[in-house]
């Protein structure tokens, strides 16, 4: 599905400019599209659009950018804004669009949204992330159950996917502080 740049939104009701300004912290109208993001950027290359296109369908108010890949593919390195003369936090408003795209329900890579969600619990739970539930989860998203056991296996026998997770020693205070950060994210959508 494409839509165009004056498409209407089920969950914004200012435009999607602003409500991407709003939700990342940033002003995408800072960006000069000099590229020195997507230059830098090790996930750019096998993209469908690399990270300086992204601000500028952003700038637009451009409703495409809602159904890029790139947007859930970044790893949130931060290369993109050490480099940006602008400091513009590119993953920052990669996030954002993601953000907006799930409520649209545009998910354009459901393999990194499972991924991700899969590996935010795991931190929640744990304090750290539990390696092998995430192992799993990728297999189950790709439908590919076969795939890199050559590796997988050794490195299970290894002890680099534990059966149990560790957890960090302050985990209560951890969960607290990982709460409040996530109601806070939930009053700010
Ligand atoms: S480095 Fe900054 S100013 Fe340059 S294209 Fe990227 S976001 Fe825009
Ligand atoms: S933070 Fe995201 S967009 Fe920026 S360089 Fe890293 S992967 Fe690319």
């Amino acid at each position: 599905m494409v839509l165009g740049a004056t498409a209407r939104f089920k969950s914004i009701d200012v435009d999607l400019k602003k409500e991407i300004d709003r939700l990342s912290g940033q002003k995408v109208d800072m960006c000069y599209l000099c590229g020195k993001c997507t230059a830098g950027c090790p996930v750019a290359p096998y993209q469908d659009i690399p990270p300086h296109i992204v601000l500028r369908l952003a700038q637009w108010g451009s409703s495409k950018v809602l159904e890029s890949k790139m947007i859930w593919n970044c790893v949130a390195c931060a290369t993109c804004y050490t480099r940006c003369p602008n400091d513009v936090d590119v993953a920052k408003v990669c996030e954002a669009i993601t953000q907006i795209a799930k409520r649209e329900g545009i998910v354009a890579d459901p393999v990194a949204s499972a991924l991700r969600e899969k590996f935010v619990e795991s931190v929640k739970n744990n304090g750290r992330v539990h390696e092998l539930p995430l192992a799993m989860a990728m297999k189950v998203a790709t439908k590919d159950y076969l795939g890199d056991l050559d590796v997988g296996i050794p490195m299970f026998f290894q002890g680099k996917f534990p059966l149990f997770g560790h957890q960090i020693k302050d985990l209560n205070n951890f969960q607290k502080l990982f709460n409040s950060k996530k109601a806070k994210k939930e009053g700010d959508k």
